[in-house]
């Protein structure tokens, strides 16, 4: 075998592993919720059936206050102006952007109990809050949505966190869940990149898969130049789209 054979043979064992891993740990927590009454996962306090947080951690969640960009949702530091600076010197591709809160505290350890533990609680809680959280600003929507992964991206992540949330959050809503993108080529995570490199990293990275008209609502975990909000709602006109809403769970 060649040594990019053996590299390719070690790269599909190790994912396999992982991927095996993951699934025997969402199995045990199965069983065990069978078992065991659920607990507060930021506390552990005991919590009603379906819940994730106690009433206590539930309040004490941070929220953004102040005054926001009226387009992006960002907090602003001058009450005078309406616009961040972003949207203020940039054409964005979406249309509004909400989150239900900063990437801070609770939300913070919720977003890992829900991305690296993969627990389906978890994301079931937050699509249910993401669509009281649409409901309040966006009004009707005729789908949800969320942003695409490669097939690569998809297998090595283990799954892709927006679509878990666009299929709670269709679901709470009463409304379909479509994918309407794709990705095009592998990206570089957008977390090590300046705000520059974000929107080059991710340029014609999206292509429209099928056509929707109406007001479409993308779903995804987190918001922080808006690089990706910007390429999909680009994509997502493109296909027909009429108003294109951001919806995130935290925004950093
Ligand atoms: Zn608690
Ligand atoms: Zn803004």
């Amino acid at each position: 075998m060649t040594t990019s054979g053996v590299t390719r043979t070690s790269s599909f064992v190790s994912r396999w592993f992982s991927r095996a891993v993951c699934r025997v740990r969402e199995g045990l927590r199965g069983i065990a919720a069978l078992l065991y009454p659920p607990q507060c996962v930021l506390c552990g306090v005991p919590v009603p059936w379906g819940e994730v947080l106690c009433a206590a951690c539930a309040k004490s969640l941070p929220q953004r206050e102040g005054p926001s960009c009226r387009h992006c949702g960002d907090s602003l530091d001058d009450a005078r102006v309406d616009l961040c600076l972003r949207c203020g010197t940039h054409v964005r591709g979406f249309d509004r952007a909400a989150s239900l809160g900063p990437y801070d505290g609770g939300w913070k350890m919720l977003m890992a109990r829900f991305k690296f533990e993969r627990e389906k609680a978890v994301g079931r809680w937050l699509g249910g809050r993401l669509a009281e959280a649409a409901a309040e600003s966006f009004g009707d929507i005729v789908c949800v949505t969320h942003v695409p992964m490669t097939r690569g991206e998809y297998r090595s992540r283990g799954g892709n966190p927006s679509r878990e949330l666009a299929r709670w959050v269709a679901r709470r809503l009463g409304v379909p869940e479509r994918t309407l993108l794709a990705k095009t080529r592998p990206t570089r995570p957008q977390r090590t990149l300046s705000a520059r490199e974000r929107a080059v990293n991710l340029r014609d990275a999206f292509r429209g898969v099928r056509s929707e008209t109406g007001t479409v609502l993308l779903v995804d975990d987190l918001l922080t130049t808006g690089a990706t909000a910007d390429e999909c709602g680009r994509a997502l006109k493109r296909g027909g789209c009429n108003e294109v809403c951001v919806l995130t769970v935290v925004r950093a």
